[in-house]
């Protein structure tokens, strides 16, 4: 993996796309500025008597970026490299992921500084409910509405809500999305992040007159969205031929078995001496040949010192900022289309908003229709930024900036300044 040194920081990269994509659009100073801070950063300490009866405290934050259109919502990382800077970045993605799908939320993002795989289930408990009782300030169901990211799934979600609610005096299963369907989670919920990746390689096959059925892929992170993505390629027909997770991958230009994969890593832990796959490590899968490669782990991993060995036809972003500013010029120089984050993986906030909308009515929608409604918005999303990009001769990534700072400034514009 690239060192974080060599490269900009994920939070350098986000404001030098803003700072770019305002002065293309000519945004006003002023609304500039705004876009370039934040609303609120809260910082706490999260202490946790450990099973051996020891205390430790950790650090916590929970970064509010923008909420001219709505309500913040953003995910919870649990990660012993989180930096501050890492999740301001991902505020302010989130922000211009929620606008370019047009769901009414503003940008957030939170996590702690924690390796949570050393943690036992009864310690994991205690910390998240510990932070959630730190940030419970500043969330609330119309205020600001967390969501699994990195290291949390929707256990760690059921604690949230139970802890707010126990809090409260009452249930209140719309202060977290991406939550278990039996105490209000959507259905389609868990794989929706991968599904939206797959109709945005359908998209992107369809615009390069390529046949799906077929094309070879490469996946970076075989997580919730990484994993996702593959069974419903394989689903459809398509290879799936290298994946990895964070102790490395392996790659079989013949195609590995979703099912054979997911069986294989639970027991095992890691996909090392996977049967009939050659090892690679995650800096050299990146560099397989293949159609459609797909960074599903973590930022910064395509960068100026890989991009001019990448061989994939096209590139779909599974991961929040998988590409440096660098790699994106060298990418564009050698007319390899990179789908960006905040289009291509805007499926799990589109269901999030879903879960969100199900919570508020109590009526809960059967799976056809939530992932329905998710293509819907996904192609709308697509079609709105190919439009874009091929009227204004730009690249993806910047015609999907401009579309989406466009709708919160707007926002901004119309509420005016207080006072
Ligand atoms: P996850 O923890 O389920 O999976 C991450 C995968 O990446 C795992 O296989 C892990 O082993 C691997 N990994 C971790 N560190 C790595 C490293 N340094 N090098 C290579 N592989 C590494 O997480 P996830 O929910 O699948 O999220 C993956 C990415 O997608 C993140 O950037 C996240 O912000 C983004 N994302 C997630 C969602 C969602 O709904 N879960 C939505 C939008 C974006």
């Amino acid at each position: 993996m690239p060192e974080k040194t060599m490269i900009h920081s994920a939070w350098q990269t986000a404001l030098t796309q803003l700072d770019s994509v305002s002065k293309l659009m000519m945004l006003p100073e002023d609304i500039h500025q705004i876009l370039r801070s934040f609303d609120r950063i809260l910082t706490v300490s999260v202490p946790v008597r450990m099973d051996d009866g020891f205390l430790r405290v950790f650090t916590g934050f929970r970064v509010q970026h923008n909420a001219s259109r709505g309500p913040y919502k953003g995910g919870v990382r649990y990660h012993s490299e989180l930096t501050l800077d890492d999740l301001k970045a991902l505020a302010m993605e989130m922000t211009w992921k929620c606008s370019l799908a047009g769901v009414p939320f503003g940008g957030a993002k939170g996590g702690i500084v924690c390796n949570p795989k050393t943690f036992s289930k009864n310690e994991l408990e205690r910390l998240t409910r510990r932070y959630t009782y730190a940030i419970m300030p500043i969330i609330g169901i119309e205020k600001d509405i967390p969501a699994p990211d990195v290291n949390t799934n929707e256990q760690i979600m059921a604690w949230i809500m139970d802890m707010y609610s126990v809090k409260n005096g009452y249930c209140t299963p719309g202060i977290v999305t991406g939550k278990p369907v039996n105490v209000g989670g959507s259905l389609g919920r868990t794989d929706a992040t991968g599904l939206g990746i797959v109709f945005t390689i359908t998209n992107a096959m369809k615009q390069k007159k390529m046949n799906l059925k077929g094309i070879k892929v490469v996946i970076q992170g075989y997580g919730n969205v990484g994993s996702a993505v593959g069974k419903f390629l394989s689903e459809m027909g398509c290879k799936t031929i290298a994946v990895s997770s964070s102790r490395g991958g392996i790659y079989n230009p013949k195609g590995l078995s979703h099912d054979a994969l997911i069986k294989y890593y639970t027991k095992n832990g890691s996909f090392e001496h996977f049967p009939h796959a050659e090892s690679v490590t995650n800096a050299s899968l990146l560099e397989l040949p293949c159609d459609v490669l797909v960074p599903a782990a973590m930022e910064n991993q395509i960068t100026k010192e890989n991009a001019d060995k990448i061989k994939a036809k096209i590139i779909v972003e599974g991961a929040n900022g998988p590409t440096t500013i660098e790699a994106d010029q060298i990418l564009s120089g050698r007319k390899i289309p990179v789908i960006p984050d905040i289009l291509a993986n805007a499926g799990g906030v589109i269901v999030s908003y879903f879960e969100w909308v199900q919570d508020a009515q109590c009526y809960f929608w059967c799976e056809n229709e939530v992932n329905a409604r998710l293509k819907n918005l996904m192609n709308r999303s697509y079609e709105e930024v190919y439009a874009l990009s091929r009227e204004k001769k730009l690249n993806m990534r910047t015609a999907a900036m401009m579309i989406a700072v466009k709708k919160v400034a707007d926002a901004i514009s119309v509420r005016g300044i207080y006072p």
